[in-house]
């Protein structure tokens, strides 16, 4: 029996505690992602964060730093503490932190989804904002249902993805990750059932076959009369198996969607602000969407901030319908902070030549990358853009992979088969350098 959780509360006072009675307590009442409770492995106390750098609050193997190899999930890009974010931050705290969305607006939500508009491929021209990535793709899924219901086609309410992907963790995106990945067993016959293709073909420069793409064409065609969108993340498929596709895939999709009366939706919360090489996936293959997700790296990994962007033809669809709006609208909808922090992080940015920054990631993770090829256990390299990505040919053994990483200081977190790493764009190529021995020594160790 585990001592009752009151005994272990220290007094507000004693707080900060030391890290091994902060371990005692997370353990006891804090939920990690994908973790069950109480906890069963320790996580590291992170003290403060810097540059690429973060602290601990005590050493681990005898190292007190880890470069970030994580990017904390794509999200900070700019790295920690950057002196910009910071002060956009504070400057915006001087104002206000927040204020409802509901009648009220501001300046920074205004400039924010004004910054979006010009940057996001041709046609999107609206922007719903939201709190997290899976809030905008529940809401992109409301946008397409609700199209279709407004022009009087309520049967068109499915989506159609493919196999191998992932859109977060509340119920619509949940039912269009992976089957597998996205435990549909654990939740068949609660889950909205969608419709499947196979996962695309590996390899970003892999042109696609005939076959596959006639399978995509026929896919849509079969399901179009009950079909409301499509929805996929273009180029890559990140926490569903950190694959990369060919461009011309996106291009067949749009084909077959115009062809078949259905909305295409692409979702680059992990592939927007340039972390393939493009600034946004799609422009790999020059397609513009009708619904497009982002958030991850849109506050810098600052704030939690996401948005849904939709061309006006969506828009003036909904606006059609006996309920003319879109009942949708979080508490903390276009929270100025985050909105503030978006605005900076986007400056920083298309200030400065991001591509060349991406590029000279990109050749340092091939190059350092280049000896796992060579590892017993190792199934396939692949890099593009900032991220560089080692598959097993067995489930990683996670704690021993991040120890290996930990004691070549730097941060990786592997799932599944894979040890993988995107560096926020500020890594030094030393640090890169670092980044790839220790994505090595994990896919060795694990
Ligand atoms: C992370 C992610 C999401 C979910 O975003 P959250 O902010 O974690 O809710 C959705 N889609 C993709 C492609 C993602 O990488």
């Amino acid at each position: 029996m585990p001592e009752p959780a009151q005994a272990l509360l220290p007094s507000a006072g004693a707080f900060p505690a030391d890290p091994a009675g902060l371990l005692e307590l997370d353990r006891r009442h804090v939920w990690h992602p994908y973790g069950p409770m109480p906890g069963t492995t320790d996580p590291l106390v992170v003290e403060s964060a810097s540059g690429v750098r973060l602290r601990l609050a005590e050493p681990v193997e005898g190292v007190a730093e880890l470069v970030d190899g994580m990017s904390s999930w794509w999200a900070a890009v700019h790295g920690y503490r950057h002196p910009v974010l910071d002060e956009a931050v504070r400057d915006q705290l001087g104002r206000m932190s927040h204020v409802m969305f509901g009648g009220l607006t501001h300046e920074p939500a205004v400039r924010l989804a004004t910054r979006l508009v010009e940057l996001a491929p041709e046609g999107l021209e609206h922007v719903f904002l939201a709190d997290s990535g899976s809030v905008s793709v529940e809401v992109a899924a409301k946008m397409c249902l609700q199209y279709w219901r407004s022009l009087g086609r309520p049967e068109k309410h499915r989506l159609m993805t493919w196999r191998g992907g992932y859109h977060g963790d509340t119920w619509q995106p949940m039912s269009v990750c992976d089957p597998e990945g996205g435990m549909h067993d654990l939740w068949s016959g609660v889950l909205p059932r969608q419709v499947f293709a196979d996962a695309p073909p590996d390899g970003f420069g892999t042109p696609p076959s005939e076959a596959y793409t006639a399978h995509l064409w026929e896919t849509v065609e079969r399901h179009a009369h009950e079909l409301a969108a499509v929805v996929v993340e273009p180029v890559v498929q990140g926490a569903g198996g950190m694959r990369f596709h060919s461009p011309a895939l996106l291009r067949v999709l749009r084909e077959a969607c115009d062809a078949h009366g259905v909305l295409l939706v692409f979702d680059e919360i992990a592939t927007g602000f340039g972390r393939t090489g493009a600034f946004f996936a799609a422009g790999h293959a020059g397609v513009s969407p009708d619904v497009m997700c982002v958030g991850k790296a849109l506050t810098g990994g600052y704030l939690t901030l996401a948005a849904t962007l939709c061309t006006g033809r969506v828009a003036a669809g909904i606006a059609r319908g006996e309920v003319p709006v879109l009942a949708h609208g979080p508490t903390f909808m276009g929270n100025p902070l985050a909105c503030a922090a978006a605005n900076a992080s986007l400056d920083l940015l298309t200030g400065q030549d991001w591509q060349e920054e991406v590029a000279r990631i990109s050749a340092g993770l091939r190059a350092s990358l280049a000896p796992a090829a060579g590892l017993p256990g190792v199934a396939d390299v692949r890099v593009l853009g900032a991220i560089g990505v080692v598959q097993l040919d067995h489930p990683v053994d996670v704690a021993a992979a991040s120890r290996a990483a930990v004691r070549e200081g730097v941060w990786l977190r592997p799932f599944r088969d894979l040890v993988y790493t995107m560096p926020p764009y500020v890594t030094g190529d030393a640090d890169v350098a670092r980044i790839g021995r220790a994505v090595c020594a994990a896919a060795g160790a694990g």
